[in-house]
């Protein structure tokens, strides 16, 4: 067993503080990993305060990590020591299942297991990358290959790139189109720069107006402060697709009404209580769908980090030392990330 230092939450109202515990020894299809940095999704946050009503304790979050390889399994062939490499939300599935068998392990049919929080359908807790080693198959290791300088700021790119760059692939955006992005936050930040690289029209949807600058430094053409109803009022039928990612409850209609005919909103924003129900008849009468996406299989989360790579994208971050998660989750309900906090491992270590 392998002595691991992390930071995890004891309960709801507790906040995250130091504790240590033991990872398994690499089997023979395990990579062991010095985790370098991770950083802080919304989900975090909503796990360590219980906000999904499913959280096992003690809560160890953590699911975009990139580290260095420090040790494999005799029958690892696809990571070497040394190498540089990501995990993302997930750490395993069933792997026989047809949406396992597609490269869709997020849909796995008996419940991937998460990268913290356990397997999604019951089972033993897995701790995250709040922490400074992880052993994970190497099925589900992911291949770095920007600059090691950019080290950091790839770690976001392991759950809000791939939450947002799947969406943006499965419905197909693209040249010509017009794309509206809800909300500049960790996710947000991703999709603006995702979306336009993927060469279409963005449309960034913002309740902060001091982040009108950023999200056109960051690929946006227009910026619309989505509390002011005339602004709005301007941008009615216009978008073929929109891309949610709010993390609170809203009304989901003064977007929906955006969609041109046949446009599809899809939600990646998981609010732990619900939106309030959409007005049908403006869904009916333009033929306008909801849809939603989890995160992204391991084979498109590969692709995504490749396209990134290659189109020079990687996330804006601030840089935090483990002990000032806590001031960051504050900071994150109010909306005030730019626009991803990342944590130093160095400083775990150090501590
Ligand atoms: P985040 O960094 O906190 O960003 C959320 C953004 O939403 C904020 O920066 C803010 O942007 C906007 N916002 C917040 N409260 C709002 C409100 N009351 N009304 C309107 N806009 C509001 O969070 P994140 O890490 O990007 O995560 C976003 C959500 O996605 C979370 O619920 C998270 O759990 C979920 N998530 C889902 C998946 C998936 O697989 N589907 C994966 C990862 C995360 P502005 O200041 O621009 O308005
Ligand atoms: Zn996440
Ligand atoms: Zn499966």
């Amino acid at each position: 067993m392998l002595e691991t230092k992390g930071y995890a939450a004891q309960n709801a109202s507790a906040p995250l503080a130091p504790f240590s515990f033991q990872r398994r020894a690499p089997g023979a299809h395990d990579v062991q990993i010095d985790i370098l940095y991770c950083g802080v999704c919304h989900s975090d946050l909503h796990t360590a305060r219980n906000e999904w009503h499913n959280t096992l304790y003690p809560s160890v979050p953590g699911h975009e990590i990139v580290g260095r390889v420090v040790a494999v399994g005799d029958q690892v062939s696809r990571h070497r020591v040394g190498d540089l490499v990501g995990v993302g939300c997930m750490v395993d599935s069933c792997r026989s299942c047809p949406s396992c068998n597609e490269g869709l392990e997020q849909y796995c049919e008996k419940g991937f297991v998460g990268t913290y929080n356990g397997p999604v359908f019951g089972g033993e807790n897995t701790f995250g990358g709040y922490s400074d080693k992880i052993v994970v198959d190497e099925q589900f290791v992911l291949r770095i290959s920007h600059a090691e300088q950019d080290l950091a700021a790839v770690a976001p790119l392991l759950c809000a790139g791939i939450t947002t760059y799947s969406p943006l692939r499965q419905w197909r955006v693209g040249p010509g189109q017009r794309v509206g992005v809800v909300g500049l936050g960790g996710l947000g930040h991703m999709a603006v720069q995702l979306a336009n690289a993927m060469g279409a029209h963005v449309v960034l949807f913002t309740t902060s107006p001091g982040k009108e600058a950023d999200a056109k430094r960051l690929g946006a053409r227009e910026v619309v402060i989505s509390k002011d109803a005339e602004q709005m009022a301007r941008y009615q039928n216009s978008l073929d697709f929109i891309l949610n990612t709010v993390a609170a409850p809203h009304n989901l209609d003064a977007f929906l009404n955006l969609l041109k005919r046949d446009g599809t909103m899809t939600l990646v924003g998981a609010p732990g209580s619900p939106h309030p129900s959409p007005d049908v008849f403006g869904l009916i009468f333009k033929r306008r769908r909801i849809a939603g996406s989890l995160i992204g299989g391991i084979k498109e989360t590969q692709e995504m980090l490749d396209f990134c790579a290659q189109h020079g994208i990687v996330s804006d971050i601030e840089m935090i030392a483990m002990g000032e998660v806590n001031q960051a989750y504050e900071r994150m309900l109010r909306s005030d990330v730019k626009y991803r906090f990342v944590i130093d491992m160095a400083s775990l270590r150090a501590a």
